[in-house]
């Protein structure tokens, strides 16, 4: 038996049920393949289930309001995920009757769908004879036929597609791109791959050469940038206050306390002296009485150093336009970014 005879055979018997595989609706494929992006089956399965049950079709979906479609994906992470989700499928049903294209060329051309989550709907939905080459399949590749070509250059994506669709079983598409996706998700995983197991041992370059820790090959390291954002919980009764996030950063369009970013972790002295806090209290003088531990938050490319910085007015503030008050009770409405969601979790 050939490479992909021998994942397919062992996805017959090991493949696990997931709900969007019983399922040949580009819908629902698109929905769960843009939720597993950078994310385990087991954390995104409830956030699938939520959003097909909130939202069973794309007429649904696209008729949210944004903050509905960002609260439900909160704790998910890679915010632009949702909000491209969002604007495909106002556009799928503006432009194309709520039906999605069935060629993997028309699928590349809706927004946040790059070419595997294309491949993927193609695919799995319509039977294309594409290949999808995610990162299971490229370990799994690289390790079985040891290439050392780095996955992350211009050359490896092309040396890997092009061996993914020259292994393909061209009968059956759909079967052998969610195969060989599981086989390098439970088989050859990261760490401890179970190359004990494994029906491809035999034949196996990267086992032979001992060669399974080295490979897959990455050019890039890529660097962090530390960001440091000094949140003011501003307390009064049982409000505090809240603004939306703007501007193309993280978690656009979520929302937060008032916040000041610096590149150096701040004073409480400095903090008081800051534009956005005199704006805030104007001239009233009020004093910081609570700091919180600093939170680490990692991001891919970013880590967040976040300390919550507690201040109780007597009276409300009169604030700016963007600024504006949240009662305790109802700040559950509002989408926020993880470290929030824990600071209000103790409130
Ligand atoms: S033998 Fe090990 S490294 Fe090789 S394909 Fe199987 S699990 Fe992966």
């Amino acid at each position: 038996m050939g490479f992909s005879d021998i994942i397919m055979d062992w996805y017959s018997i090991n493949k696990r049920d997931l709900p969007w595989r019983n399922s040949h609706d580009a819908y629902k494929i698109w929905l769960s393949e843009v939720i597993l992006q950078q994310t385990r089956v087991e954390q995104g399965m409830p956030y699938y289930e939520k959003f097909v049950a909130n939202f069973p079709t794309v007429f649904d979906l696209a008729a949210a309001h944004e903050d509905t479609v960002l609260k439900l994906w909160q704790g998910l992470g890679y915010y632009s995920r949702a909000r491209n989700l969002h604007h495909t499928a106002k556009i799928i049903v503006k432009e194309h009757q709520g039906i999605f294209p069935d060629s993997f060329e028309e699928l590349l051309k809706l927004k946040g769908v790059g070419t595997y989550t294309a491949a993927a709907i193609a695919s799995f939905a319509f039977d294309v004879v594409v290949p999808v080459v995610d990162g299971n399949v490229f370990r799994l590749l690289s390790r079985y036929f040891g290439i050392e070509t780095a996955i992350d250059s211009h050359t490896g994506k092309k040396v890997f597609n092009e061996l993914a669709k020259e292994l393909m079983d061209q009968r059956n598409p759909a079967i052998y791109n969610q195969a060989i996706m599981e086989f390098g998700s439970l088989m050859c995983k990261p760490a401890n791959p179970n190359c004990e197991i494994c029906p491809l041992n035999q034949s196996c370059v990267a086992l032979k050469t001992d060669a399974v820790n080295k490979l897959p090959y990455k050019a890039k390291t890529t660097a962090v940038r530390h960001r440091f954002f000094s949140y003011i919980y501003i307390r009064y009764k049982n409000r505090f206050v809240m603004m939306k996030r703007t501007g193309n950063d993280i978690w656009k369009n979520l929302y937060q306390f008032p916040m000041i970013e610096t590149k150096k972790a701040m004073t409480p002295k400095k903090i008081m002296k800051d534009a956005i806090w005199t704006d805030l209290f104007k001239n009233e003088h009020y004093q910081i009485v609570n700091v919180s531990q600093e939170e680490l938050h990692k991001l891919s490319h970013q880590t967040i150093h976040a300390i919550f910085y507690e201040v109780t007015v007597e009276k409300a503030l009169d604030l700016d336009n963007e600024y504006f008050w949240v009662s305790a009770k109802h700040h559950h409405q509002y989408a926020v970014p993880k470290l929030m969601e824990n600071f209000l979790a103790d409130k």
